[in-house]
């Protein structure tokens, strides 16, 4: 899903569980849990807004992807104090596929096409899981109606963690 909800779900488990433990247990199993919440939230990717490829020429893609991005940035500085190192490990998947692996293999096919770091990839693991063991979630991801789920699960986040 989009940074914003990756954002919130590790901001929520650090207000949440970060309390429960002593030094340095406390900030291990935040860690984690928000490392390991990457990958709940991308199995439900589907039910968003999400084309795997860009559309630069798709006026409501640039629209969508832009607020996104605006609302990731705007959401990361609100709340960089105290949730940054949390908010991080919930977006430690997206960097090291889409910030690493993925730039590093597109120079590498300039030279050869068949280059691939598709082994190395997490992503492509989750879809694996998700079309092997989620065949009932609807598929949303090339339907800009997908943009509403996304938008409410972000909303009650922010209430979630703002209200609680
Ligand atoms: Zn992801």
């Amino acid at each position: 899903m989009q940074a914003i909800t990756h954002f919130l779900v590790g901001a929520l488990i650090q207000k949440f569980l970060f309390g429960w433990l002593h030094l340095p247990w406390n900030f291990l199993l935040v860690i984690v849990l928000a490392i390991l919440s990457h990958f709940v939230v991308d199995v439900f990717v589907k039910i968003t807004f999400h084309t795997p490829e860009p559309y630069p020429e798709w006026r409501f893609w640039v629209i969508a992807n832009t607020s996104f991005y605006i609302a990731s940035l705007i959401t990361a500085i609100i709340l960089f104090i105290p949730y940054w190192w949390a908010m991080l490990a919930a977006n430690v998947i997206d960097i090291y596929d889409w910030v690493i692996l993925r730039p590093v293999q597109a120079v590498k096919r300039k030279k050869n096409p068949e280059y691939t770091l598709e082994k190395y990839m997490i992503h492509p693991r989750i879809e694996r899981f998700r079309d092997k063991h989620l065949t009932w979630v609807p598929n949303l991801l090339y339907d800009p109606k997908g943009v509403i789920p996304e938008i409410i699960i972000d909303i009650i986040l922010f209430l979630l963690l703002y209200l609680l």
